[in-house]
């Protein structure tokens, strides 16, 4: 199917106004990026919230080659890497939201204390290595974690999430700073239980079932 550039760009800016508004990307900290045929759509570097535009995204090639637009997210190695590992992904986010954050600084990966943790994939939310922002060892850490799962906290950095929608990617990208929060929240209040594994079986049967979460 061939996909209307412009509508994907709209969506995109869209989705950027969306992320800054519930505080995931504050002071243009975060990027996204889009499958738009044979091309990816990304934010450009430093890229405010409020005030980007359609027309801003750049189009690159999965080689990482500008093909329209101008200077793309410095982050363009971990997108690339992630549509590379997976050909079902149409979307990535990229946040520096501040639960995320806190729990990635710690290098602590976000375990099932909720069973919407199962949503991502796993019994948890794992924490990809550290490396330098922008760098290959990132993508390759990234890329590691996300091994049959939709989300990772990146250490003392932010947290990353893909969809097989831009949709799905956005909706992931918020639900991890929601479970990091209530995560942090638990641990206050006592020592959080996990979830075994056959509870989040459980939990996997009944969402498929009931197409939920
Ligand atoms: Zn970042």
């Amino acid at each position: 199917m061939i996909e209307s550039e412009t509508a994907v760009r709209r969506q995109l800016s869209n989705t950027y106004r969306y992320l800054h508004d519930h505080g995931l990307t504050e002071q243009a900290s975060g990027n996204i990026s889009a499958r738009c045929n044979d091309h990816i759509l990304i934010s450009p570097g430093g890229a405010g919230g409020p005030d980007i535009c359609a027309d801003a995204f750049v189009r690159i090639d999965l080689e990482g080659q500008v093909k329209c637009g101008g200077t793309p997210s410095s982050e363009i190695l971990m997108h690339l890497a992630i549509y590379r590992a997976k050909s079902e992904a149409m979307a990535v986010v990229h946040t520096h939201s501040s639960a995320c954050v806190g729990l990635a600084c710690c290098r602590k990966p976000i375990p099932g204390f909720h069973y919407l943790i199962g949503s991502f994939g796993g019994v948890d939310i794992p924490c990809a290595d550290y490396a330098c922002f922008g760098s290959r060892a990132l993508a390759d850490n990234v890329v590691d974690s996300l091994e049959n799962r939709y989300a990772c906290l990146l250490a003392n950095h932010g947290a990353i999430a893909w969809g097989r929608s831009l949709d799905q990617a956005v909706l992931f990208a918020h639900r991890i700073e929601i479970l990091a929060e209530q995560y942090l929240a638990a641990c206050q209040a006592g020592e959080p239980v996990l979830l075994t594994l056959a509870e989040f079986r459980d939990y996997w049967r009944t969402a498929k079932t009931l197409k939920y979460g």
